[in-house]
């Protein structure tokens, strides 16, 4: 899980070089060259209605189906390569965080964890699978039951509904087993094509595609990876950009690198392994990031 991609272009030392933040003349410039390349739109500074227009004109794609090429991302794959393998080495523990001892227990954590954290999720999954340990359990359980378990949690209503809905899916139509099926999984109620890559690529190692959240979202921008902000068209540059034997680890790195150091706000550029490589270094404090919402 540690060793660097095998297909990934070999590279130098890439010792984390911290690189100076520019200042005075400089810094205005960099932040208007920032402002220049990054994806984001005008107007996002009035969020609601860009981000109305932006979903309007977005093509519907199927959560099971790859999603066709788009225009190419603006950065060479051996780049890509390169910081990829800096990124590995300085997060060699990269993995999944949320708690599961099989493949339904990671299913029910994933499909608990939209617009949760995955602490929050790790919290109530303990007393859920000890009620509920078998897809026939919870397929059995009642709303009001599972509800009591998870109402820590956002929208704990409806995944409780459809934790109970995938429950009996499984158990009648796969045997009470998860399928390794992207196209079965996403039949499954309240399984999106992004919980669907991650049981594929943590519980059976088989990754189709690759995982992206917001943190994934933000880093591949802010590293000029993609020039999209459609998540199934990012997962569409990075399944291009980087070996399937990569699939599964590269999500896992950037998230740790999204909550180590390439925060949202206030990124820390300045102690950043990829500092050198990196197209926003020390002006992607507005780029990838989602517009504030307006109450
Ligand atoms: S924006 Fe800053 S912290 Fe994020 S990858 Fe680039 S240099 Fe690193």
């Amino acid at each position: 899980m540690t060793s660097p991609p095998k297909t990934a272009a070999k590279t130098t030392s890439e010792k984390p070089t911290a690189r100076k933040p520019p200042s005075g003349k400089r810094a205005q410039r960099a932040s208007a060259a920032g402002a220049a390349k990054s994806p984001q739109k005008p107007g996002q500074g009035s969020p609601k209605p860009a981000r109305a227009s932006a979903r309007k004109a977005a093509p519907k794609t199927s959560v099971a189906q790859a999603p066709q090429a788009v225009d190419a991302p603006p950065v060479q794959q051996a780049s890509v390569l390169a910081c990829y393998e800096a990124l590995v080495r300085a997060h060699p523990d990269a993995h999944c965080e949320l708690d599961h001892k099989n493949p339904f227990q990671l299913i029910v954590a994933t499909a608990l964890s939209a617009q949760s954290t995955d602490v929050q999720v790790n919290k109530v999954t303990p007393g859920l699978f000890k009620a509920y340990p078998t897809p026939q359990a919870l397929g059995s359980a009642s709303q009001e039951q599972v509800e009591a378990l998870i109402n820590r949690l956002g929208m704990f209503r409806q995944k409780a509904k459809n934790l109970i809905g995938m429950a009996q899916a499984l158990v009648r139509d796969h045997g009470g087993q998860v399928p390794p099926d992207l196209a079965a999984l996403v039949k499954l109620p309240g399984v999106g094509r992004k919980t669907a890559n991650v049981v594929l690529g943590v519980a059976f190692a088989a990754p189709v595609g690759v995982v992206v959240d917001t943190h994934v979202q933000r880093i591949t921008q802010r590293l000029h990876w993609t020039r999209h902000q459609d998540p199934i068209k990012i997962e569409q540059d990075l399944m291009r950009l980087l070996p399937q034997s990569e699939w599964d680890r590269v999500s896992h790195t950037l998230i740790f690198h999204g909550r180590r150091v390439c925060f949202a706000r206030r990124p820390a550029c300045s102690t950043c392994p990829v500092n050198e490589r990196c197209a926003s270094a020390f002006v992607a404090e507005t780029v990838g990031r989602k517009p504030a919402r307006v109450r």
